[in-house]
């Protein structure tokens, strides 16, 4: 993955080969906490090391398994027994689905039931996978104004466009919009009630998962530098090797937050705003140690870092962008509030 992300990222092209791989190795299918009925610390740990692993490979496909694991969490959480059978066989078979909840500031997509069928109007903007995704979790305002999840298999006479203004980073997992504007589908593909979507623990446990990708790019980041450094005799340097330890600080401390994270998210058993909390403090914990390391890095290799066609500037690229998660503000005030009114709880893995 690593040797073909500078040219994907150039090309802004899909990386239909790398996906194509990780359905052969099983990734699209695999066994998540979520099917489990009690914490099950070895499947979290597995997931946690496949997404890092790929996140370390190429960030822009570890977004796209991240979304598409992301869809087969939901539909096992709250799909019925043949709705997981379907969407189960679909990836088995190499649908690669996206996951499509966020509307343009105007336009955002809304359903119209009509008998057994459903009438979709309007899009969804920051689609990764557009075009290329073969089925989609999305999220549709129904007529009461709620919202409902619908599970999708594309080519349904949607339109897909790039955003009027592309993302800088992560070019490979092609984030576009896509238009459902006059799609019928059929009312089976509506998963769960309505307002599941926002329900926690799932809503917000599950951006660990994002935080385990973005540590896998600081990891390719760190070695990626240091074979820099040691290239050009500089790695040596106290100053240098100062740097290098703060990043290396960084990393082993997203990746203790990360295991915690997981560990916390995928127990089904525990307390749900506890598990929310303790993700919230670790996805801000990743992103504080990802923008520290990168400021490290690139004031370690000074303006090389910044040399386009380069891995260092292309992850750095990839990791500003991929960073910018919904509401951080929120999230880290919404955890410090849970974990000072609950004195005696502990972050553990
Ligand atoms: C590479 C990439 C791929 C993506 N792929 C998908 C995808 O496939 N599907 C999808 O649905 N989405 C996708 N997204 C979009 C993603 O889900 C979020 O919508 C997006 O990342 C939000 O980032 P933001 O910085 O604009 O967040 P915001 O929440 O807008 O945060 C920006 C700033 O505003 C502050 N803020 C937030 N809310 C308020 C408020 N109410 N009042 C005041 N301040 C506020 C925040 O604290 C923060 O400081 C993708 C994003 C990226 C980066």
């Amino acid at each position: 993955m690593q040797e073909r992300a500078g040219q994907l990222d150039r090309d802004a092209a899909f990386p239909d080969q790398e996906i194509e791989r990780l359905r052969h190795l099983g990734a699209l299918t695999m066994p998540l906490p979520v099917q489990g009925r009690e914490r099950n610390d070895a499947l979290a740990d597995g997931l946690a090391s496949l997404l890092i692993l790929v996140g370390q490979g190429n960030l822009s496909v570890g977004r796209v398994l991240e979304a598409h694991i992301n869809t087969m969490h939901l539909v096992a959480r709250y799909g019925t027994e043949a709705q997981q059978r379907d969407t189960e066989a679909a990836a088995r078979d190499g649908c690669l689905f996206g996951l499509w909840v966020t509307d343009p500031p105007a336009g955002g997509l809304r359903m119209q039931r009509a008998g057994d069928r459903i009438r979709l109007h309007g899009g969804k903007q920051f689609c990764s996978s557009a075009g290329h995704a073969g089925g989609a979790l999305v999220t549709a305002a129904d007529e009461a104004a709620g919202t409902r999840m619908l599970v999708l298999r594309l080519g349904i006479g949607e339109t897909v466009s790039p955003l009027p203004a592309p993302l800088q980073g992560m070019r490979a997992s092609t984030t576009g919009a896509v238009d459902f504007t006059g799609c019928d589908v059929p009312a089976g593909a509506i998963l769960g009630e309505l307002g599941d979507y926002l329900r926690e623990p799932d809503f917000s446990a599950g951006a660990w998962r994002g935080s385990a990708v973005a540590l896998g790019g600081l990891i390719a980041l760190l070695d990626v530098a240091v074979a820099q450094l040691r290239e050009s005799g500089r790695l040596d340097s106290p100053h240098g090797q100062a740097r290098i330890g703060q990043a290396m600080i960084a990393r082993e401390t997203s990746r203790l937050w990360v295991r915690a994270a997981a560990r916390a998210a995928e127990d089904l058993a525990a307390d749900t705003a506890q598990r929310v909390a303790t993700v919230g403090l670790g996805r801000i914990a990743v992103e504080t140690a990802c923008l520290d390391a990168m400021r490290l890095v690139q004031r370690s290799l000074g303006l090389s870092a910044f040399r386009q066609g380069t891995a260092v500037e292309r992850i750095c690229r990839d990791l500003s962008t991929y960073l910018r998660q919904p509401a951080p503000d929120e999230v880290l005030t919404g955890s410090a509030s849970w974990f000072t009114a609950n004195p005696e709880a502990t972050v553990t893995a």
